[in-house]
């Protein structure tokens, strides 16, 4: 039978059971599918087009810092925040990226002292994001290594920290954790927009990362930015990309601006469905089914968020994280990824972002059909109509 009274929850009776149990669900990557039904609906709004004589040279013809970022990309980031009111950037420099991963790297290169003998350390309070400690480390570089944890760092020496708000893998509003007096601190705010926490105030901080992955759903541009304050930061962040890249693509930065241009008109322009309360409202409904089912199964707990006055819903709002941080209440040697890829579905564990085994991340960014199999499959485990 059906363990939750709700018509919006997908029930796991035997019949429609064997045929989803057998598939894998995989909500390991943040893989942002869900924002498909939004830009479907917009039909050719976003469409662009190039010429064969377009964007030949590798140099873009605006006045950046940034020699390669695109004038209209820079236009359409401005715009943005200014109408989400997200961050500040009049006095800012942008630097744009492939992905935010890459600005991960060129904001290490960049803040790392170059006339050390040891490399500077790079902290994150745990659970932190999985990649950075494997982006710190990854070319064993003479400028940085990884140290894990902010929380137990020793804070009378020179460091680097991350700090993600919200924070993934588990949603959290999050502030620097050291408070060193020779950090250098990284801000990751990939996921500070309306449809995932409240927007309480425009950040202005030193160093800040943003991605259109998680903003819009278009990870596959690969387009990210950084706003920076200083100059010599900006300008050395600029030279790695210059290094590694020699810029970025002009088609995926055009295109990105296209699709920041439309998300902005839809939140200005009463005609247009707003792209952000779209997308609110999807992750208000996933993450209250997800509840109910959480609910409903004495086995895993959810972390708990604080209600927030949003700033641009003018209302207040619950977070409703990218993921899902999920808690096995079992004892501390309890496997929580790997119970469940027993039941085919498959998370990143706990342990990846410096945390437990009883911890998992479940992306909550799939596709409808896989997240209603999830949640069928989830329903599943340990309940009260199934034994195992
Ligand atoms: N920072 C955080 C906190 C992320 O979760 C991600 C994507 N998972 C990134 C950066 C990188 O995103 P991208 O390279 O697609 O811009």
């Amino acid at each position: 039978g059906c363990l939750v009274k709700c018509s919006s929850v997908p029930c796991a009776t035997p019949k429609n059971d064997t045929k989803d149990t057998s598939i894998t669900i995989n909500l390991d990557h943040g893989d942002p599918t869900m924002y498909e039904s939004y830009w479907r609906k917009m039909g050719n709004k976003c469409d662009i087009t190039f010429n064969g004589d377009d964007s030949l040279s590798y140099f873009a013809n605006g006045k950046s810092l940034c020699w390669f970022l695109e004038s209209k990309l820079e236009e359409q980031i401005k715009r943005l925040h200014n109408v989400v009111g997200n961050a500040i950037v009049d006095k800012y420099y942008i630097v744009v990226g492939t992905g935010s991963s890459q600005l991960m790297q060129a904001a290490l290169y960049a803040l790392s002292p170059t006339d050390q003998l040891e490399p500077i350390s790079v902290v994150s309070a745990t659970p932190f994001y999985s990649s950075y400690p494997e982006v710190t480390d990854f070319l064993k570089s003479g400028l940085h290594k990884w140290a894990g944890d902010a929380r137990t760092f020793e804070k009378n020496r020179p460091y680097i920290e991350f700090i993600t708000s919200p924070n993934n893998p588990d949603g959290v509003i999050r502030e620097p954790v050291v408070n060193g007096n020779q950090g250098k601190l990284i801000y990751d705010l990939a996921y500070y927009w309306p449809q995932y926490t409240a927007i309480t105030s425009p950040a202005n901080h030193d160093v800040m990362l943003f991605t259109i992955s998680k903003c819009t759903g278009h990870a596959g541009s690969r387009i990210g930015w950084t706003l920076v304050k200083d100059k010599e930061v900006a300008r050395k962040m600029t030279k790695f990309m210059e290094i590694s890249t020699i810029g970025v693509s002009k088609e995926a930065q055009l295109r990105a601006a296209k699709i920041l241009e439309v998300v902005s008109d839809s939140c200005l322009d009463p005609k247009m469905e707003n792209f952000f309360e779209y997308s609110q409202s999807l992750m208000t409904d996933r993450w209250q089914r997800l509840r109910q089912v959480v609910m409903a199964n004495d086995f895993f707990v959810l972390q708990k968020y604080p209600l927030q006055y949003c700033l641009f819903t003018k209302d207040f709002c619950e977070s409703h994280p990218a993921f899902a941080w999920l808690i096995c209440k079992g004892g501390e040697e309890e496997d929580c990824q790997k119970l469940l890829k027993e039941h085919k579905i498959h998370t990143r564990s706990g342990r990846r972002f410096g945390s437990d085994l009883r911890n998992v991340r479940i992306s909550i960014l799939s596709r409808d059909e896989d997240f209603n199999i999830f949640l069928k499959k989830l329903m599943a485990i340990r309940g009260p109509t199934n034994e195992n």
